[in-house]
């Protein structure tokens, strides 16, 4: 246990169950003595969610629909009350129908590229915005987003645009925000086994193929993408701001598949 997050507070949005990537910043930073609120979707996750956040030694968990924007403000306002000010906030938070997370972008329909959007991309801005108002003295936000943003992963579809639209949302709010001395940067993380994951067509040899293929072979822990995010939310990274930092065992540095025979 250290105490790089001592005396820092902040929301944790998207803690599905003991396999998402939040639970694995939420738990990095406790150990790192941050004190955690939490907000959930639906009920159903907030009673999954409940005995989680007692172990991390919180007991303030809100509903939070990003679809409905009451339920954002409302959320803030929680925070506005009990706390008055926060240090930091994780957005973990993506969907989008699984029937488009297969076969031909093309074929993405118009209801369900705003959907995506809305809750996968301008649900950050709009965190952002009602965050930094609880940051008189500065602070930091991270987002989550994935390669498929940048370089077409088969099925990832409109994810990939929603999260390119993510990806530039965090250089413009880093922009908006960085005089104010509050920082906004992305983790990019390689494939891992989650709820959200597992709706892509496909996920399984994804997965295997960049276990495979990455530099350090192996995929990424939700305890790897932890320790990034205790960096990007602490004073260690005081000067970085707009940035897409990958945890991903180096896979976007490839240009091709391992071919044994290639090997020396
Ligand atoms: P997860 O299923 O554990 O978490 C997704 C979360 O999004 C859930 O808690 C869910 O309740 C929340 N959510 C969805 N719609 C919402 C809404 N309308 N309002 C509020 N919350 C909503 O899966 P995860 O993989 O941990 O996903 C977290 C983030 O990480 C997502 O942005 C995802 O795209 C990103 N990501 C995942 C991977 C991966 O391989 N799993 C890789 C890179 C990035």
């Amino acid at each position: 246990m250290g105490e790089l997050m001592k005396g820092k507070r902040g929301l944790i949005m998207g803690v599905a169950n003991d396999h998402s990537i939040a639970w694995g910043i939420a738990q990095a930073l406790h150990a790192e003595g941050a004190e955690l609120a939490f907000t959930y979707q639906g009920e159903a996750f907030g009673r999954r969610l409940e005995p989680l956040a007692k172990s991390v030694g919180s007991d303030f968990i809100m509903p939070c629909d990003v679809e409905d924007i009451e339920t954002v403000d409302a959320a803030f306002g929680e925070l506005a009350d009990r706390w008055g000010s926060i240090d930091f906030v994780v957005h973990a938070i993506g969907f989008s129908d699984r029937n488009e997370l297969r076969g031909l972008y093309a074929d993405t329909t118009r209801k369900n590229f705003t959907h995506t959007m809305v809750i996968s991309c301008f649900s950050f801005t709009e965190v952002a915005k009602r965050a930094a108002a609880l940051m008189p003295d500065g602070g930091a936000m991270i987002t989550l987003t994935y390669g498929g943003s940048t370089r077409v992963m088969p099925n990832y579809n409109v994810m990939g645009v929603a999260k390119a639209g993510l990806e530039a949302s965090v250089r413009y709010l880093a922009a908006d925000y960085g005089p104010r001395n509050i920082r906004i940067n992305a983790i990019s993380a390689g494939p891992v086994r989650t709820l959200a994951g597992a709706g892509i067509s496909g996920a399984r040899e994804m997965y295997n193929y960049q276990q495979r293929n990455s530099p350090m072979r192996r995929n990424v822990t939700i305890d790897d993408v932890g320790g990034s995010a205790v960096y990007l939310l602490s004073h260690l990274s005081k000067g970085v701001t707009g940035e897409i930092h990958f945890v991903d065992s180096g896979y976007h540095i490839t240009s091709m598949p391992v071919l044994d025979e290639l090997k020396a």
